[in-house]
């Protein structure tokens, strides 16, 4: 039986699961894992999935190369979990032994399965690769089991299917395992529902994290279906809308009230629903809708806000230029900022923000110029200017905004926090430019 790209060509199991939600356990398998040696990020990727599911996880569990353990392992989950999701140690070496015990703690024998091995000669030709002996141990599968189809590598995930228990096998490198649970096992987990998760999530920028959650707290009291859940990004809250209903047209229908209550209390702040619309394409778009260039000027994040920016594809319609001036002298020369107002204000102040980004805008021609300049520490703070202080400006057509703001944590953390904030205020300023809606910031 094989299941390609999310379409079943033989065989289907049709069973469905209960009514309660389907518990899933995640099961990584990796001496490497254990050791820290590479980071269980596969984890990380699968429980967000399942959570989006709407499958429970309750626990996961990190394994070893060993016969012994793995088997327990698998053992012990099958007993509390309907669903098994393994990856790792699916490869052709003697210490890849998930698919062998896995079949041992399900009763099943390993047979040639002759499409896998078609599927890995075609795989090292391709190549011009030279196929070693223990390659054949990959296309081995348990009888009775769905071989899945691995486009990026010879190693077949693995589906075994009993008495209403799934053990899911995958590989371990993200490259193969992410698009196979993309294209094959997330379909197949969403047949195994009774009914249907649909989410969505409203993004929301330049509010904090504590004030978004009181701003919602009444409405999470109340949840049941949908339920609402907010999640803190850096510089960012995002708010999924989760609803539960026999088919995907019913679950839109319920989210979409609470869609429309959280945009009436948010206004200006969400940013968008749409998943695959980060913040700085928000802003970008935002530009190529008002027909606005931009440029970039930057100390302590170093090119990090332009970095971002040209993230997004069809960026270069508006940026135009980036700098970094991280010395007085380069923000003298490159920006004309004034050696008094450096003496008078000092390198990180709203006055150099501010001449910084008129600066660059006289400069690089630009309709848009956000400045940044402050402390990302670990040294180099005083009383009056500690590390984290940050002057994030933003020039819109001849009007000029500077925001103060005071970050903490690590130089990395207190870098990374600037970007989305000047990201923010950008977003803002354009808003405000245009609709005179008020925002946060000081104007001058
Ligand atoms: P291979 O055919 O490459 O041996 P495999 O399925 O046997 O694949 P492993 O040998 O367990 O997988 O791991 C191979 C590599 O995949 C690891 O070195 C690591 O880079 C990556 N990897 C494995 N498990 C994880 C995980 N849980 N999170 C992130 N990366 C992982
Ligand atoms: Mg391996």
């Amino acid at each position: 039986m094989i299941w390609r790209r999310g379409v079943w060509t033989v065989g289907c199991g049709e069973e469905k699961g209960m009514d309660r939600n389907m518990i899933v356990e995640l099961i990584s398998v990796g001496t490497e894992i254990l050791l820290g040696n590479i980071v269980n990020t596969n984890a990380a990727y699968l429980s967000e999935k399942c959570a989006g599911l709407g499958l429970s996880c309750y626990y996961q569990d990190v394994v070893g190369d060993n016969e012994e353990r793995l088997y327990d392992t698998i053992k012990t989950a099958l007993g509390r979990a309907d669903i098994l999701l393994m990856s790792g140690g699916l490869g052709p070496t003697q210490d890849d032994l998930t698919k062998e015990v896995a079949a041992k703690v399900m009763g099943k024998t390993l047979y040639l399965h002759e499409e896998s091995k078609a599927a890995i000669q075609k795989f090292f030709e391709k190549r011009g690769m030279e196929i070693t002996d223990n390659n054949w141990k990959q296309a081995m599968m348990p009888e009775g089991c769905i071989v899945v189809d691995n486009p990026n590598g010879t190693a077949p995930g693995i589906i075994m299917a009993e008495n209403g228990k799934h053990l899911i096998l995958m590989p371990g490198p993200p490259n193969e395992m992410i698009p196979m649970f993309e294209t094959s096992i997330m379909p197949y987990l969403s047949r195994l529902q009774s009914c249907v998760i649909f989410s969505q999530t409203v993004k929301i920028c330049g509010v904090g994290e504590s004030k978004a959650e009181t701003m919602v707290a009444d409405l999470i009291d109340q949840q049941t279906n949908p339920t609402l859940a907010t999640y803190a990004k850096t510089g960012e809250v995002h708010l999924r809308v989760t609803a539960r209903a026999e088919d995907e047209k019913a679950a839109r229908k319920l989210v979409k009230p609470m869609i429309k209550e959280l945009k009436g209390r948010f206004g200006n702040h969400v940013y968008t629903t749409e998943d695959d619309v980060t913040l700085e394409k928000a802003v970008v778009d935002l530009l190529l809708a008002n027909k606005l260039t931009i440029s970039t000027v930057e100390s302590c994040t170093g090119g990090l806000v332009a970095a971002r920016l040209i993230n997004v594809p069809g960026v270069s319609e508006v940026f135009k230029s980036g700098y970094i001036t991280y010395s007085n002298k380069a923000k003298r020369r490159l920006l004309g900022v004034k050696k008094s107002t450096l003496l008078k204000h000092g390198a990180v102040s709203e006055e150099v923000a501010r001449d910084m980004a008129k600066g660059a805008a006289v400069v690089a021609k630009a309709d848009v110029v956000v400045s940044v300049t402050g402390i990302a520490g670990p040294d180099g703070g005083t009383e009056e200017k500690p590390v984290g202080l940050v002057y994030i400006g933003c020039y819109v057509c001849g009007r000029c905004t500077v925001k103060k703001c005071l970050f903490s944590g690590s130089r990395a953390k207190i870098r990374e926090n600037t970007v989305s904030a000047a990201l923010s205020l950008m977003r803002e300023c354009i808003l405000q430019y245009y609709s005179e809606v008020t925002f946060g910031g000081k104007d001058k």
